[in-house]
């Protein structure tokens, strides 16, 4: 605690990311990566740009890459005054939540569920946005009808982080239709809904409803977590408060390597389609075999799963995983202290992993 800090960031509690290990060399299921590469014209169409035009700044709006994006949803009916782009969804959430949430002690709360991206309380507490959590049930599914109260808004992960789970498109919808009734934003976060077996996003209702928010990512699902680019695709009203926010921090949030390596993702995503379908089938099977090495699994729509076994306790797991070279995320927090969260890694990555689970849990 420096004496130059500020009231503001004396209150900080900050968010904490997944290790990013320089000692030794860890088997990394911690931070959700994909374990495949980028796509081979993404990196081309990166080197491509690094040359001496890195000398001009990059094109602030960003219109090639919310061209391209407009054009993938091109069935949605998207337009480019619909998409907004960030240095990672994580600045857009950020950007979010300064643009669409009231800030004070009589503000109606923002809801979000009490198990979930653990980023959504800190940006509330930077803005002093008053925030209410929703505990998830037991199973960790989400009951809508839990929303249903006065609030400043929702957001929600979906598929949730880090359980994993995913809402029913039914409900999801009825969510934002019933904030929309009481004039209030849905924030949907689908950072990891190419990775469910029949992926629902809600950008496919960006015209029916205004008070729809879906955010993003190119970390995940187009193996690009190093590039740092996510998207929102909101009606152009919504987008335009974003880039209000964006524009009274930094014009340029997104570098001339970043916009030619997103653009280049965006229009080769078939071959991510294939990495995805991998990753999927991965995650089956290790979740089968978890099964039978008497773990418990939360269903997951995500590149990771959420896991618990009934004889050891998460942290011990966690400790005797990490001894073994693998990398797990824990949290010390009620409710799910004895989970961890298993990113999917490659099919070697994985066996790696049961093999020490084998070896854990009959020791
Ligand atoms: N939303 C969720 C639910 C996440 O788990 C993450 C990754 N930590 C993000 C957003 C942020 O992803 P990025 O900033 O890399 O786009």
């Amino acid at each position: 605690m420096s004496k130059y800090w500020n009231q503001r960031t004396r209150a900080l509690s900050p968010y904490i990311p997944g290790e990013q290990p320089r000692d030794r060399k860890f088997i990394k299921l911690n931070t959700n990566e994909n374990p495949y590469p980028p796509s081979p014209e993404v990196i081309a169409a990166i080197q491509n740009v690094a040359n001496e035009d890195l000398r001009l700044y990059p094109d602030p709006e960003c219109l090639e890459l919310r061209i391209a994006i407009a054009r993938r949803y091109a069935r949605y009916a998207l337009t480019p005054e619909q998409v907004f782009v960030g240095n990672g969804s994580d600045e857009i959430l950020a950007f979010a939540f300064a643009a669409f949430f009231e800030s004070g002690a009589a503000a109606l709360p923002v809801l979000f569920p009490d198990i979930t991206y653990s980023f959504y309380p800190v940006y509330a507490r930077l803005w002093d946005t008053p925030f209410e959590l929703v505990p998830l049930r037991d199973d960790f599914s989400l009951n809508i009808d839990d929303y249903d109260r006065p609030n400043g808004g929702v957001v929600i992960a979906n598929p949730n982080a880090p359980t994993g789970r995913a809402l029913r498109l039914e409900d999801a919808r009825l969510l934002v239709e019933r904030q929309a009734a009481c004039g209030r934003i849905a924030l949907f976060d689908e950072a990891y809904m190419a990775f469910a077996s029949e992926p629902r996003s809600l950008a496919a209702y960006i015209n029916e409803y205004p008070n729809l928010l879906t955010v993003h990512t190119l970390s995940k699902a187009a193996s690009l977590a190093g590039l740092r680019v996510g998207y929102a695709i909101a009606n152009a009203e919504l987008i335009e408060g974003l880039r209000r926010v964006r524009d009274s921090f930094n014009s340029y949030t997104l570098d001339r390597l970043a916009l030619a390596g997103a653009t280049a993702a965006i229009y080769h995503s078939a071959y991510y389609d294939d990495c995805n379908r991998r990753v999927i089938a991965t995650r089956e099977r290790v979740s089968t075999q978890l099964t039978a090495l008497g773990f418990e699994l939360v269903p997951s729509s995500a590149n990771f799963i959420f896991t618990c076994h009934p004889a050891i306790k998460g942290s011990a797991l966690f400790m005797a995983l990490r001894e073994r070279g693998i990398l797990t995320r824990h949290w010390d927090i009620p409710r799910i202290a004895d989970y961890l969260r298993v990113s999917i890694g490659t099919d070697a990555d994985m066996d790696a992993f049961l093999a020490a689970c084998v070896d854990i849990t009959c020791a």
